[in-house]
């Protein structure tokens, strides 16, 4: 029986239940937020709104959400295992990996390939053994392992330091068998670098999720991403400034039409707080919250032609296969 670490530990894969593929709990800008706490305010308040609405979402029936805030999102595990034992009929995986759309962090900056030989390192990329360190030793002393493996592509595309990352997070994969959730950008079609990439470094895309593909009404492109062998995820209702509820439900009712419901996982890339947003912006995205898709996206997609079978496929069936190694 295949396991999935999660904060409180390794939980049996078919015991996933209902499974939001990609939502995070704090996004962070750590040393923003540790020079201009005010925002912040009250740590013990944010755990206990943290707290509320993810006990909020388990009432929804959910059982199980990945977390995908990795370095460059403000990962801190302690916050998160204090939200976990609190939240005790909610699994919680989180992830290791490189969050950015440009460069490396300048921690990894000069730690490159030619000065690891000179200092006579196994590994020539620094970020891999620290990334299956997370992974099977657990993470930054707290016992907790990563269950999922990270990167992004956006705009700019393959940069090199968006490279480096992906190969050091294929190359992590390689070595341990953690599934991938790659921030995409599909409008773009970052998805085909990503298939590149991740053929060269030898990883199958059925380990690979290709997040954000909600964000395009591109149906061919995402059909041919999964004729590729990847998922899709389906991963940001609720952001709606770019497109709208419609549009990005409508994608999932085609690709469900077309046959496509066991290639596809759902969630909402929502947060309790995230730090990128004033507050009152906040008011701008009155969707982009963790019951969007129990309230309003899963009665759109009934009330469309998805059938209840589908929707169990993409949100229990499919976070299972993909941990269970796609
Ligand atoms: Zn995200």
């Amino acid at each position: 029986m295949p396991t999935v670490e999660t904060v409180r530990g390794p939980v049996d894969a078919a015991e996933l239940g209902r499974t939001y593929m990609h939502e995070h709990i704090f996004v962070l800008s750590t040393d923003v937020q540790q020079n201009y706490p005010d925002e912040w305010g009250d740590e013990d308040a944010r755990v206990d709104d943290a707290v509320a609405k993810l006990s909020a979402l388990a009432a929804s029936g959910v059982r199980t959400i990945v977390d995908p805030t990795v370095i460059g999102l403000g990962r801190y595990i302690p916050r998160i295992q204090q939200v976990a034992d609190r939240v005790l009929d909610l699994h919680i995986v989180v992830a290791t990996g490189c969050y950015t759309y440009r460069d490396v962090p300048f921690f990894f900056h000069h730690r490159t390939a030619d000065v690891r030989a000179i200092l006579g390192r196994a590994e020539s990329e620094a970020m891999v053994p620290l990334f299956v360190g997370d992974i099977t030793e657990g993470i930054a002393h707290t016992g907790v392992r990563a269950g999922m493996l990270k990167c992004a592509i956006d705009e700019p595309g393959l940069t090199p330091g968006v490279e480096r990352v992906m190969r050091a997070v294929a190359k992590t994969h390689l070595a341990t068998g953690c599934p991938v959730t790659v921030h995409t950008h599909p409008g773009t079609h970052q998805g085909l670098a990503v298939q590149r990439v991740m053929a060269e470094e030898g990883v199958d895309p059925s380990a690979v999720v290709l997040g954000h593909s909600g964000d395009t009404a591109d149906v061919d492109h995402l059909s041919a991403l999964v004729e590729a062998g990847f998922w899709l995820g389906m991963d940001r209702f609720g952001i709606n400034l770019e497109t709208t509820f419609e549009a990005r439900a409508d994608t999932v009712v085609e690709l469900c039409r077309r046959g496509l419901a066991d290639r596809m996982v759902l969630a909402h890339d929502a947060a309790c707080y995230l730090d990128w947003l004033d507050p009152e912006a906040r008011a701008f995205l009155p969707q982009w919250h963790y019951l969007h898709i129990e309230q309003e996206v899963l009665p759109y997609l009934r009330d469309h032609g998805v059938s209840e079978e589908q929707i169990t496929t993409m949100l229990v069936d499919n976070p299972r296969r993909i941990f269970e190694g796609g």
